[in-house]
């Protein structure tokens, strides 16, 4: 019997927001905007608010970036209006600048060297500081709200003699995460900041070559996979092939983003050189390794839970069970239940079977708790259903700050562990007991020494010191302004 009682679950309440997500490619003799196109449907679970390609052919840079999904953004006539062999596309959250359609990427800028389009996946912490001494240095005006217009500002009007010394000189004065794709009417450029904190890979197709953030778009364009892109490292691709230099001042170890880890890449990307579905398994098996407890069958919170319900399952020799049944269509709604739907108790997103759970000890796994409103409704909708026990295990520790590197990770007054005991969030949700992963086991589990993943969100030690709760909407006030 199919339970459907139980309260609603708005999509992506719960969970902090992906940042971006950013492809280029110089391939001679391709249409290019068709495989920038497929290489962003690949990473639409980087950011579903714009979404944007820039196309060259070799004389001037053509640009469609609209709000919307890549689907909705882009249609074959779309397409057919984007010429050339060497292109850059980006989908957008949102994680600083409003969701308006100004800030959609890729962004245009112009300086010495010419026009060129940047996408930019990260957060640069200076910008506003940088917006105020770029108006003073070069005259530079900005019209727009997002730390991109900064980026992109800067890499054309910065000095240099190519453009190794103009990322160099970039390198020096940005402050944050940012790995880019940006494009010259003949030229890809391909930047992954020093601390390399976000993503980004090199792949070979049809004697050309792809950036991407993330493997999985690689697989998606049938390109081969090279390799990630080092700390501070810039490539320049073009008719001579690739040539990469890095930053001298780049860090020798990775600060990458543990997140990325846990769950917003995909999990079939390769991340740090392994597969994220199977570190996402030893997440699972690790917080059982610490955290034991007897149950019936571990359940995870579909989909992006599955990897680590799968580890932990084989590590506590559990059945694994599908309990939970996610909609596959669920995106961005603008339609509300009313309050007829909501008082029949109209699921949105999950469905539990009854004959699956009932009578039984449930193991339940998250990858990770931020306000805590989805593990709380599906642990009323487990109950509804039958359950005898729920217990809680957490594939990551406890999120006790935000995050200043590109996610949307909610204010700190929301995050549920800055705010509350461990037995009062266990009481909170409605579980029989609750653990999270240590930080040390989440270390063991990415295979990681202390200092090569950014783990500040849990541990409030960021890999660059930080001005504590930043606004998002900083850049529409300073214009507001
Ligand atoms: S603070 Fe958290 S989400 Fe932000 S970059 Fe660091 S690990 Fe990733």
């Amino acid at each position: 019997m199919i339970d459907t009682l139980g309260p609603i679950i708005p999509e992506s309440d719960d969970k902090p927001h992906e940042e971006c997500g950013i492809v280029g490619a110089y391939v001679p003799g391709e249409s290019i905007a068709r495989t920038t196109f497929f290489g962003l449907f690949a990473l639409q679970h980087r950011g579903q608010e714009s979404a944007g390609i820039a196309t060259s052919e070799g004389d001037e840079i053509h640009l469609k970036a609209k709000m919307g999904l890549v689907s909705q953004v882009f249609r074959e006539e779309t397409i057919a209006g984007l010429p050339g062999h060497l292109g850059i596309g980006h989908t957008r959250y949102s994680t600083m600048g409003g969701s308006k359609e100004y800030n959609a990427q890729p962004l245009i800028a112009e300086g010495q060297r010419g026009q060129i389009a940047v996408g930019h996946n990260g957060n640069v912490i200076n910008a506003a500081a940088l917006r105020v001494e770029m108006a003073e240095e070069f005259g530079s005006t900005f019209e727009k709200t997002s730390d991109t217009e900064v980026i992109a500002e800067l890499f054309a009007k910065a000095p240099g003699n190519d453009w190794f010394e103009v990322s160099s000189y970039a390198m020096r004065r940005l402050k944050g995460a940012y790995s880019l794709a940006i494009m010259t009417k003949d030229k890809l450029i391909a930047v992954r900041d020093p601390l390399g904190i976000r993503p980004l890979c090199l792949g070979s197709l049809n004697g050309g070559w792809v950036v991407a953030s993330e493997t999985a778009a690689l697989d998606n364009l049938g390109a081969e996979f090279v390799r990630e892109l080092e700390n501070g490292e810039t490539l320049v691709i073009d008719e001579n092939g690739v040539t990469s230099k890095i930053w001298s001042g780049a860090r020798k170890a990775h600060a990458m983003c543990v997140f990325e880890q846990i769950y917003f890449a995909r999990p079939d990307s390769i991340l740090n050189g392994e597969l994220a579905y199977e570190t996402r398994q030893r997440l699972g098996a690790e917080v059982y390794r610490e955290h034991p407890v007897d149950a019936d069958i571990v359940v995870g919170i579909p989909d992006s839970s599955t990897p680590h319900a799968v580890g932990l399952a084989a590590a506590a020799k559990i059945p694994y069970a599908e309990a939970i049944i996610r909609n596959r269509y669920v995106g961005r709604t603008f339609i509300e239940p009313d309050q007829k739907a909501r008082a029949q108790g109209v699921q949105t997103k999950f469905n539990v079977m009854r004959g699956v759970v009932e009578g039984k000890r449930l193991l339940v796994v998250d990858d990770s708790i931020v306000r805590s409103t989805t593990i709380t409704r599906v642990i009323n909708m487990l109950r509804h259903a039958g359950a005898a026990e729920v217990h809680v295990r957490v594939a990551s520790p406890p999120i006790k700050s935000t995050c200043h590197f590109g996610v949307d990770m909610a204010t700190l007054s929301e995050l549920i562990a800055a705010n509350m005991e461990l037995d009062e969030i266990t009481k909170y949700i409605g579980a029989d007991s609750l653990a999270y992963l240590s930080v040390d086991g989440l270390l063991r589990a990415v295979r990681a020494p202390k200092n090569s993943y950014c783990t500040g969100c849990f541990t409030g030690n960021y890999p660059i010191p930080v001005q504590l709760e930043m606004n998002k909407m900083g850049f529409e006030t300073i214009t507001a302004d």
